[in-house]
């Protein structure tokens, strides 16, 4: 691994009220994710480049998100600075850097807002914290607000319920609307919109890919496995973030799917059109994108006559599926009443393990020790299943369906009280590699505990950021890399293929 060039926090033995960390001013100032290039904002429907009369520009586009979200102004209005988010932040415990306080990183949009949109504001300024939009505060949004990864934890703190994310991507909408993009975000949309998945993988390599897939798991298993592209006709359709065709441990969490689908006998597709699950319009706080991008899904579920529509591991795509198809790409009325739609393949392969339709070998794990991230988006952000706290509930059972050692990490770090990886809500890019490993220290303090005292080797997730950013922080944290495990990967592990054919 090559240096990096700032030093890993130290872990501490985890304590439930750990101390408030002495802050340091500035400490994440000179951290800048890389800016859009012109035409990858250009790509998704915004300016090129800083428009003139910027700052008016921006002002009225802030105004236009408050009058369209109720919800945005009582988060703006509402803050009484009761302190209780300070410390819920990840990246401030990480940091140290007071402006990732979620109160302050709020503050930043709110000041502006107060100016422009309040009465005190606009008489008072000083009074009440009011600030106008000008050049050193633009450079301090597009800093701030991309080191937040939208995760909502200080929300769950919050006597209020006050959403930072909310927030944060109300401000990325303005900074894009002028033409301030970021260029991981903006580039990877470009993508999707021009081919169908975040890599740009067209159609002829993701066959490729998926065949040799199919070899690879045959050479394993003696068991001819499909992984079928664009197959009219078939009862479900896949949606998948596009890591899961060729990252690691993201490819054996689709051998998983694949095995669960062979010997539950369902007959499936992944489409060529709609080769990706992630929607990242959401982090950039894009409903035009947002939409446009799940379009793909509708249209393909359409074409290929699908009855079903299920979800793969990734933890953002689960919340545009399961909080915002409906409204985006709905209703959807050609699939079968019988099934939610969407579903989560979690909750797709519970289903089949309380019916007793898949037959798992246990055993087959016993080498791993395991426990489990609750990725945010998940955890806070949407449900599974038909029973309260299903997120929570559902994927522990088909881990303990599938192995025998499972081990939860420490309570205040898990549910919905979860830390979020580091790398979600666009910031997974390696020019954000400092802020990812230090935002990922809450979570690896967490993991030291159940290491130390319960012998953990794996660490399971369902989301394909949250499996990326693991991969490469873990050793950061003298962890292995490969600790990160796909869920459906100890899925397809404990699958006996061809007891149930
Ligand atoms: S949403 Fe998450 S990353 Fe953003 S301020 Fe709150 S805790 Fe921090
Ligand atoms: S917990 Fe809520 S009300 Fe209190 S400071 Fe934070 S955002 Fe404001």
């Amino acid at each position: 691994m090559a240096k990096a060039n700032f030093d890993t926090p130290a872990l501490q033995p985890h304590q439930e009220t750990p101390d408030l960390p002495s802050v340091k001013p500035g400490a994440m100032q000179h951290l800048k994710t890389f800016p859009a290039k012109p035409l990858h904002n250009e790509n998704i429907g915004y300016p090129g480049e800083l428009v003139e009369d910027w700052q008016n520009k921006a002002v009225k586009r802030l105004g236009e998100l408050v009058d369209g979200s109720q919800a945005l102004r009582v988060f703006l209005d509402t803050c009484v600075k009761c302190g209780a988010c300070t410390d819920k932040c990840h990246y401030f415990l990480g940091t140290k850097d007071p402006l990732n306080m979620p109160v302050a990183r709020q503050d930043l949009l709110r000041s502006v807002y107060r100016r422009y949109y309040t009465f005190a504001g606009k008489h008072f300024p000083k009074l009440v914290g009011a600030k106008g939009f000008d050049k050193p505060m633009l450079d301090d949004w597009y800093n701030y607000f991309h080191q937040c990864s939208q995760c909502r934890r200080c929300s769950v703190f919050c006597p209020y319920g006050i959403d930072t994310a909310e927030i944060s991507m109300a401000a990325r909408e303005v900074m894009d609307s002028i033409g301030v993009g970021q260029k991981y975000c903006n580039e990877i949309l470009a993508k999707v919109h021009k081919i169908g998945n975040n890599l740009g993988l067209p159609e002829p390599a993701l066959v490729d890919t998926l065949e040799g897939l199919e070899e690879d798991v045959e050479e394993d298993t003696g068991v001819l496995v499909r992984f079928p592209v664009d197959q009219k006709g078939a009862d479900v359709l896949l949606i998948t973030p596009s890591a899961d065709f060729f990252a690691e441990p993201h490819i054996d969490g689709l051998i998983g799917y694949g095995k669960v689908f062979h010997q539950a006998g369902i007959r499936w597709t992944l489409s060529s059109h709609a080769s990706e699950a992630a929607n990242f319009s959401m982090f950039i706080g894009s409903n035009d994108n947002l939409k446009k991008t799940a379009m793909r899904i509708r249209e393909a579920a359409l074409e290929l006559g699908v009855k079903r529509i299920i979800v793969g591991e990734c933890g953002h795509a689960w919340r545009v599926a399961y909080s915002f198809w409906n409204t985006l790409i709905g209703p959807f009325d050609f699939l079968d009443p019988k099934y939610p739609a969407p579903q989560h393949i979690v909750e797709f392969t519970y289903d089949l393990i309380q019916r007793g339709a898949l037959t798992l070998n246990k055993e087959a794990n016993d080498h791993r020790r395991i426990t489990f991230h609750d990725s945010c988006n998940v955890a806070r952000a949407s449900r599974m299943g038909n029973i309260p706290g299903g997120q929570f509930i559902l994927p522990r059972e088909v881990i303990k369906a599938a192995a025998n050692h499972f081990f939860d990490m420490a309570p205040d770090t898990i549910h919905e009280k979860t830390f979020c990886c580091g790398g979600g809500g666009g910031l997974l890019t390696d020019d954000l590699m400092e802020l990812r490993v230090k935002g990922a220290m809450p979570r690896m303090q967490a993991l030291q505990q159940v290491v130390e005292e319960n012998d953990v080797n794996t660490l399971v997730a369902i989301c394909a950021i949250c499996k990326t950013q693991f991969a490469k922080t873990l050793p950061y944290y003298q962890f292995q890399g490969d600790m990160i495990t796909s869920l459906h990967e100890v899925v397809g592990d404990a699958i006996q293929l061809g007891t149930k054919e």
